[in-house]
């Protein structure tokens, strides 16, 4: 098998949730800048969602290299996540500041979705599955607390069936008590989490 590349293995490996969060945004971006700035040209709309995307892959690059160059299974699998919620939270910073001095426009509402879309980045990656950020920082840390690579593995997967199947129900309740859009979320991400393993 050819060998690849540090960074082609974890985008490979973070393709289904980058697409999930991908999906997500570029939805709620073409939804929601037309309800929030009437008004505008149709081109507008769609020049502002692309924004949205490319900013939001970009974001993704850096979480994905935030893994590449961080020393140690601990430390490299939290790199991308801690990047991911830096990033979400500045960009909320930056959106309030905007808002507050009075800059509205769909740039403000931009900046707000990608910064949206990089804590739901940082969140999904967190929950513990077998290839997940969140489950091989689980597994190093059962790892290095137990010395015991089998226990560390089977706690990891154990923690992401059950938070996958989780999800799951939680989207089956909200799809069925009529909120759409949180239970197609739940749904995905539990099927993402659960399916991986
Ligand atoms: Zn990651």
């Amino acid at each position: 098998m050819r060998r690849q590349s540090p960074f082609a293995k974890y985008l490979i490996v973070e393709s289904g949730v980058l697409l999930i969060v991908a999906v997500l945004v570029g939805g709620l971006a073409a939804v929601r800048l037309p309800a929030a700035h009437p008004g505008r040209s149709a081109s507008q709309y769609l020049v502002a969602a692309l924004v949205t995307l490319v900013a939001f892959g970009l974001c993704a690059v850096a979480h994905e290299l935030a893994h590449v160059v961080t020393r140690g299974e601990l430390a490299g699998a939290a790199a991308g996540p801690l990047v991911s919620l830096g990033l979400g939270g500045l960009l909320g910073v930056t959106t309030v500041v905007l808002t507050v001095t009075g800059a509205g426009g769909l740039s403000v509402s931009v900046t707000a979705y990608v910064g949206l879309a990089n804590l739901a980045l940082a969140a999904v990656t967190l929950l513990p599955g077998e290839s997940s950020d969140g489950g091989r920082m689980l597994r190093a840390w059962i790892w290095r607390t137990t010395g015991d690579a089998r226990r560390a593995s089977r706690g990891a997967t154990r923690a992401g069936h059950a938070i996958g199947y989780a999800f799951l129900l939680g989207g089956v309740v909200s799809l069925v008590g009529g909120a759409a859009v949180v239970g197609i979320w739940l749904a995905l991400t539990g099927w993402f989490v659960a399916a991986q393993l």
